[in-house]
């Protein structure tokens, strides 16, 4: 297994290179291990109706007609597939004469390809074709292991196929030497196939079933290394490191929670703050994420938190994602706090020189008590005299990195408040973060009317104008959300714009002020149309994303986002949750266009459906995976190499149960029956494969 790929029949030394390149495989044992990321079900047919429907590739049974070239910038060919239930369009854009010889019409054919949307309409691009009589030919297994390449191995031909047939004889050759890594009693109590068994049914399946357990026992085996790994890392640091006693309920929280505070906490913000309390009191070093919906005020709780740690004389640091949200932290902290003699001040990128000297100087003689920021909190100029307490916002959009470097401004790591409104079940988050608590707000502030939710395709603009203008003759605010992806920033720029200049005609000035906000402003300028919105001088904000998170402009009561379909869904519940935080009752209006996807069709139906955070997380946790969830990313989680962290949960479970019965047992794993368990330990520590964490 720890054989370089060169050993292997059919791969030279080019291949080699770029095996290690593009997917860093080095060994025989590597190569092995890289399973496919899903299989083409070959038993089963599409109509044509159905396959102009479907999000993945399909196989359908039909004939060819209407072959034609086409000239265009660049020839192409393009033939119409049908059977009875309608027609979809081909197109191809290389090897045309080649390929053009090959089509016949009048023929039973058999088209495997995935349909895209062009030009609003449905085509299928360089299908795979047979002639039904040499498919039924071709003994091809039911279920196709899919490799995941690149394009330049595909270059050199190491495409899904031509993985497969260097992996197919290697696997045959030697998967019986495969090592075990689960130990016999293990493997026994679970009824689980040994790893070579199971290697083998991954990428070669016979059946479904078999395929099925197969990837079950290697899931088992990866889920259950890594929670042994956090195990025993999470002893190590409650060992390592205690926590900052804050044992005094002083003035400052007492003060504030008896004069200063607005409102009355709810239940659950009162239950949070108790939590809190408990933690910093204890002795323990507190690491806790605390989720809510947009809106359900976690903003007061960190606050009381930090006044806490203020009582007990320590400094706070909070910090937010962007310049915008961190000014509006910093605004809103200074309104809670009223008169209250607490030193705060903000940081951010755009804060002068003298000023940033005013804040470094205050900072390390203790006089300042709440410092506020983006980024530039983490620069290594930035020193405490004394931080014990640090609330990360959103903290999705920062790196495990950074958080390190917060940890490691005082001797000892402050008490961390992670804040999220992007709730994660609860065995992702314990497998991202370890060791980590997790407080829930589950409830609104009592009066808030739920934002009605309603979907609009393009047709009915002048309606969506018509009810903008009741409601700005009513009083109220608007955002006009566009996309913004990065791929296409220039085009979507000229969407805004041009989307602000329809606004423009249709919403006249003086009687209507539009204001626009997108990322390549000057941060001056953003802060400046943010706060002529604020303040009620426009009446309409046309903005990209950059108010995804975190504003409080409680009389906005609609939010329009256009082009919705083309948002993911937690983007576009942080942006609803922009309203609904006044009196009125609010709207979110979803503007799409006449075509969705099936995964589109089924985010706007969740949010017309739904205000429910937890529910909209799970749904779309279903629908996009783990990998695509804010923040797994950097954290290392898509070093799983077959499982997966939503459609195992079960397993992960398991995992996690089991790993714990054995730690129980043998924290040091030293009895005979774990000897393998130690050793594979060793061995993925020697492998870079240690998945420790900071958090
Ligand atoms: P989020 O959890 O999204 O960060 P915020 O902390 O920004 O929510 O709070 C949203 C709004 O609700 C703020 O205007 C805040 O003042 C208000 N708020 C928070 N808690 C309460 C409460 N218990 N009662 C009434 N209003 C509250
Ligand atoms: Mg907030």
């Amino acid at each position: 297994m720890q054989q370089p790929l060169t050993e292997v029949n059919g791969i030279g030394p080019e291949k080699a290179a770029l095996l290690a390149s593009e997917l860093k495989l080095f060994t025989i044992g590597d190569l092995l291990e890289y399973f496919p990321f899903r299989y083409n079900d070959r038993s089963r047919f599409y109509t044509v109706q159905e396959a102009l429907e479907a999000d993945i590739a399909v196989q359908i049974k039909g004939k060819l007609r209407n072959i034609r070239e086409v000239k265009a910038k660049k020839m192409r060919l393009e033939a119409e597939f049908f059977d009875e239930t309608g027609s979809i369009d081909l197109v191809w854009f290389a090897g045309l004469k080649w390929i053009k010889s090959g089509l016949k019409t009048d023929t039973e054919m058999v088209l495997y390809g995935k349909p895209s949307v062009f030009n609003r309409k449905v085509q299928i691009s360089h299908p795979e074709l047979n002639t039904l009589e040499s498919f039924r030919q071709q003994t091809v297994s039911a279920l196709q292991p899919v490799y995941n390449t690149t394009d330049k191995m595909k270059a050199k031909y190491l495409d899904s196929k031509g993985l497969e047939r260097i992996i197919k004889p290697l696997l045959l050759n030697y998967y019986r030497s495969i090592p075990e890594n689960l130990p016999d009693f293990l493997l026994h109590q679970l009824k689980m196939p040994s790893k070579s068994e199971a290697m083998l049914n991954v990428h070669l399946p016979q059946q479904a079933e078999m395929l099925r357990i197969a990837r079950h026992r290697l899931a088992f085996e990866e889920f259950f290394y890594h929670q042994l790994q956090l195990g025993i890392q999470n002893k190590l640091h409650k060992m390592t490191y205690r926590g900052f006693v804050f044992e005094r309920v002083g003035d400052y929280f007492m003060d504030f929670y008896t004069h200063y505070l607005p409102f009355k906490l709810t239940v659950a913000q009162q239950r949070v703050v108790r939590e809190i309390r408990n933690d910093v009191g204890s002795g323990r070093h507190m690491n806790r994420l605390l989720q809510g919906d947009v809106g359900s005020g976690k903003t007061v709780v960190a606050l009381m938190a930090m006044l806490l740690a203020i009582d007990n004389g320590f400094q706070c640091c909070l910090m937010a994602p962007t310049e915008i949200l961190a000014a509006q932290h910093f605004q809103t902290l200074r309104e809670l706090l009223g008169d209250m003699p607490v030193h705060i001040e903000l940081l951010t990128g755009s804060v002068k020189k003298s000023e940033r000297t005013a804040i470094h100087s205050h900072l390390k003689d203790g006089q300042l008590h709440i410092l506020v920021g983006t980024h530039a909190v983490l620069e290594p100029d930035v020193i405490f005299k004394n931080l014990g307490f640090v609330v990360i916002d959103e903290q999705h959009r920062f790196g495990v990195q950074q958080r390190a470097i917060l940890w490691k401004k005082n001797t000892s790591p402050p008490h961390v408040l992670i804040m999220s409104a992007t709730p994660i079940p609860r065995t992702l988050a314990m497998t991202l973060y370890g060791d980590l608590d997790i407080s829930i707000i589950d409830e609104l502030p009592p009066g808030r009317k739920p934002v009605k939710t309603l979907h609009y395709f393009e047709e009915k603009r002048l309606r969506l104008f018509g009810f903008m203008k009741e409601q700005l003759r009513l009083g109220r605010q608007i955002y006009v959300v566009y996309p913004l992806i990065e791929e296409s920033e220039k085009l979507d720029l000229a969407n805004l714009e041009a989307g602000y200049f329809s606004l423009l005609n249709a919403f006249p000035r003086p009687e209507f002020q539009i204001g626009m906000v997108h990322g390549k402003q000057k941060p001056e300028e953003k802060n400046m149309a943010m706060e002529l919105f604020k303040n009620g001088n426009t009446h309409i904000l046309v903005s990209t994303t950059v108010i995804e998170v975190g504003v409080n402009v409680p009389n906005a009561s609609v939010m329009v986002i256009e082009n919705a379909e083309r948002f993911g869904l937690s983007q576009l519940h942080q942006l609803r949750g922009r309203v609904g935080r006044g009196a009125d009752q609010s709207y979110c209006i979803l503007m799409t266009s006449f075509k969705l996807s099936q995964d589109a069709r089924t985010r706007i139906k969740t949010m017309c459906e739904t205000n429910d955070g937890f529910k909209i997380a799970e749904v779309d946790l279903n629908l996009r995976g783990p990998g695509e969830l804010s923040g797994t990313r950097q954290s290392g989680v898509e070093d799983f190499k077959i499982a997966d962290l939503v459609k195992d949960n079960h397993i992960l479970l398991q995992a996690r149960t089991i790993a714990q019965e054995v730690l129980e047992k043998d924290s040091e794993l030293t009895q005979p029956q774990h000897q393998l368990i130690a050793a594979h330990l060793a061995e993925l520590k020697r492998t870079r494969r240690n998945w420790g964490r900071i958090s």
